[in-house]
């Protein structure tokens, strides 16, 4: 088989048995990725010279030694570029340091593959938002790989690389790995660092791996995960050891179905392949207990306006003064704010400055935000309480699987279809989508626990891979 349908783990193991090197790896994956890629357009750069110069230097006896790594592009590396899939900062932007992750895994050992293409700041669901290019689904041609990480998720999917790091601020890893048929898992708000991520929404915001299996997503975590003290929101709390209850099964586990997750517009197939996976999970000896979360309906409405509002603030960096694209020639310092972002951004980001600006002005402050805050306390209390009755809770990840590229006309259609993801974030907990045993589109399951409960979750997303 080619090294480049290998899991992180097998490759691992060859290359510590010293029966492959890294450069062997590089050798597949570049021949995939030389074939392929015009079709599924997954990067937005790539430099095979420097990957490869940085494999032959790689220390194996690392976590990660020599194991190839792709980045989404909001994710800052030292030296490279970094454009959220935005003109603004494709022009000229550099980085001028390593995020927090990047750092980590440059002490795992990893080797720094291409940067993946996303939609313009993580804002989007189909990375059909990105400024720069489309990104086709490796899975299933011709549809959407999802969003915003979508480049991560069709690399991973397209064996152009074992593993990617997105981001997931409302669903961004586990509905791309949905779509496209990989592992993606968003980590507890805390438990990850942020620094050097390009901030979309920092209540929300987390990194998190794309991987081809349930056990490389804990690999990838073991090594990024603890605390950072240039992300004020990274928490300073030990790190377990992801590895040792992987396989224990989920034999007395309490599962809970919250029923809100399955409401009537949920597409046949994915329900049917959810239902599939729960009763796999009962005769492995789960007991499988109906839940409700009752807030669930104001979610995407609760997101919608804080994601919107902590976006607005956090670009208003972007003014043409000090990143990325500048106007030409302007009459005065006003009108350089203005052209620099009205030439730069996107209609989804300007739409979600406009809706972010309009939510927090003085007189709709109370009316908006103010109660999206209270909600968003509602929202989180209902996993509280649902959390007194399980260990875990599972629901499908998408209402659908993958729509056509092109497809979707009004961008409320594909904020709606964030229902199940959305609430995850709000509450700042772990979840992962494990892919389904299905014959048409990819579906991916999501397990969800309570906060820095990942161990339990990677435990279950397991039995559900092994199936
Ligand atoms: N689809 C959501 C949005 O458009 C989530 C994006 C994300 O998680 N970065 O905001």
């Amino acid at each position: 088989m080619s090294l480049a349908r290998q899991s992180v783990s097998a490759l691992r193991a060859l290359l510590v048995k010293g029966e492959i090197k890294p450069s062997d790896i590089l050798d597949d994956l570049f021949a995939e990725v030389g074939s392929r890629e015009k079709d599924i357009g997954a990067f937005l750069s790539l430099d095979p010279g420097r990957i490869r110069a940085a494999a032959d230097l790689a220390d194996l006896s690392r976590p990660l030694g020599g194991i190839p790594i792709a980045f989404k592009d909001n994710i800052n590396v030292l030296g490279d570029p970094c454009t959220c899939g935005s003109r603004f900062l494709a022009e000229n932007y550099r980085s001028p340091y390593d995020a927090g992750v990047t750092r980590r895994l440059r002490y795992s050992g990893a080797v720094f593959f291409g940067r993946t293409n996303l939609d313009e700041f993580a804002m989007g669901s189909a990375t059909e938002n990105s400024a720069l290019q489309k990104t086709n689904n490796p899975a299933a041609p011709g549809h959407i790989p999802g969003g915003s990480s979508g480049g991560s998720a069709a690399a991973v999917a397209a064996s152009f690389v074992p593993a990617a790091l997105g981001s997931d601020t409302g669903g961004s890893i586990r509905q791309p790995a949905s779509h496209c048929g990989v592992v993606g898992m968003k980590p507890s708000y805390g438990r990850v660092s942020r620094y050097g991520l390009v901030a979309f929404a920092s209540s929300l915001d987390q990194i998190g791996p794309l991987t081809r299996t349930v056990e490389d997503a804990a690999l990838i975590l073991q090594c990024i995960a603890g605390h950072d003290p240039l992300d004020s929101t990274s928490l300073p709390v030990e790190v377990p050891d992801y590895s040792v209850d992987l396989k224990k099964g989920v034999r007395g586990l309490r599962i809970g179905i919250p029923r809100e997750y399955f409401a009537d517009g949920l597409d046949p197939a994915v329900r049917a392949a959810t239902e599939a996976a729960i009763q796999h999970l009962q005769e492995q000896g789960a007991e499988v207990i109906e839940i409700t979360l009752p807030h669930t309906e104001y979610a995407v409405a609760t997101y919608y306006i804080i994601a919107p509002a902590e976006a607005s603030s956090n670009l208003s960096r972007f003014d043409g003064v000090r990143y990325g694209h500048r106007a030409s020639q302007p009459a005065d310092i006003l009108s350089l704010y203005q052209r620099s972002r009205e030439e730069g951004f996107g209609p989804e980001v300007k739409r979600r400055i406009i809706l972010g600006t309009y939510v927090l002005s003085s007189g709709y402050y109370d009316a908006y935000y103010n109660k999206a805050q209270k909600v968003r306390t509602l929202i989180r209390r209902d996993f509280e309480n649902a959390f007194t009755q399980v260990d875990a809770i599972v629901s499908p990840v998408a209402p659908s699987p993958a729509r056509k590229m092109g497809e979707c006309t009004n961008p409320l259609e594909d904020y709606l279809a964030d229902v199940c993801t959305i609430p995850v974030n709000l509450a700042g907990l772990p979840a992962i989508s494990v892919p389904l045993p299905v014959a048409g589109l990819p579906i991916g399951l999501q397990i969800i626990t309570p906060h820095l409960q990942e161990a339990l979750m990677l435990r279950i997303a397991h039995a559900v891979e092994t199936r």
